[in-house]
């Protein structure tokens, strides 16, 4: 909806208003309250569409985790979002809205701005390219919220040709990927994507990234029971690892959803995975879930009604 929409008004009026106001691209549609303190935020666009953005509190730090689109047109089993049909990209005022948003929410509720921005909510950023740098330049510049670069990172299950684009625009944020699994066998299982896009492919992308930017790159890895959480599947991520200039492994615990078959590792299956790591000088970090009694965990978003 645009001022010139508004035919009960005067053309006058109508434009007055769109020389001197701008509407919000998003309204709050519903706001849900984890008992870790994760507030979870239900967005409406102008033409109903709905999503999801996610507020994480910890000690340290206020994590906006916004979505980049509406559905997801890449369908990993693992994800709720992966099982809603991509429906539009997100437009870069949706994006900022979303962020301004949750930053108002943060002020008001844990009297912080927000420190850091994930774009690991619904959709594959990469896949709405030009919207997504375009908020990240509103959220970076003196006239939006002046946030550092360095405190926002781009999660993307793995698209080659956008990690490169990222480092011929020689971007200043940070870039994470979605591995989940370290052999192309297990991941085609997980992450269609991975049938256009391989791990070769996507490590000589994320080695092109780190040429162009000198940033060094994160993985996320999901650890599934008797999926990927085995030494032998520990070696394959190692074997990755060591070929990418890479800052950083965030294991992350899997949140069980209503129709995917996979299942979270008994503690001490996570335990021995992680000591593995370690005992292989790998920079790896446990991310223990927040937001699971609202589906607001990593893989949980899906406009489930909210009460
Ligand atoms: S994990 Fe990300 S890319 Fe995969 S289906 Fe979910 S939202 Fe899409």
């Amino acid at each position: 909806m645009s001022f010139a929409d508004m035919t009960n008004l005067s053309k006058d009026l109508r434009q007055k208003l769109g020389e001197n106001f701008t509407l919000p691209a998003l309204s709050t549609d519903a706001t849900q309250f984890s008992s870790d303190g994760t507030i979870k935020s239900r967005f409406k666009t102008h033409d109903g569409h709905l999503i999801e953005g996610v507020l994480i509190p910890t000690t340290s730090r206020f994590t906006a985790c916004v979505s980049s689109q509406i559905g997801c047109s890449l369908s990993c089993k693992f994800c709720a979002t992966g099982y809603i049909d991509r429906k539009r990209n997100l437009e870069f005022d949706e994006i900022y809205d979303q962020v301004a948003l949750i930053n108002q929410q943060s002020e008001k509720t844990k009297g912080k701005k927000l420190s850091n921005i994930v774009f690991m909510g619904m959709g594959e950023p990469l896949l709405n390219y030009k919207n997504v740098l375009k908020s990240i330049e509103r959220i970076t510049s003196p006239d939006g919220m002046a946030m550092s670069p360095k405190r926002i990172t781009v999660s993307t299950a793995g698209v080659a040709k956008g990690i490169r684009q990222l480092g011929d625009d020689k971007v200043k944020f940070k870039l994470a990927l979605s591995l989940h699994a370290a052999t192309d066998k297990k991941r085609h299982e997980i992450m269609p994507i991975n049938d256009t896009n391989n791990i070769k492919s996507l490590i000589d992308a994320l080695n092109y990234f780190y040429k162009q930017t000198g940033t060094q790159v994160t993985f996320e890895y999901i650890l599934f029971k008797d999926f990927n959480d085995s030494p032998d599947d520990a070696d394959e991520l190692i074997k990755i690892y060591r070929q990418v200039p890479a800052d950083l492994v965030n294991i992350i615990e899997y949140n069980p959803i209503d129709f995917a078959r996979f299942q979270k590792p008994e503690e001490a299956k996570v335990e021995a995975f992680m000591e593995y790591l370690g005992k292989h000088r790998v920079n790896a970090r446990l991310r223990r879930s927040r937001g699971k009694d609202i589906d607001a965990a990593c893989g949980q978003l899906a406009n489930k009604e909210i009460s």
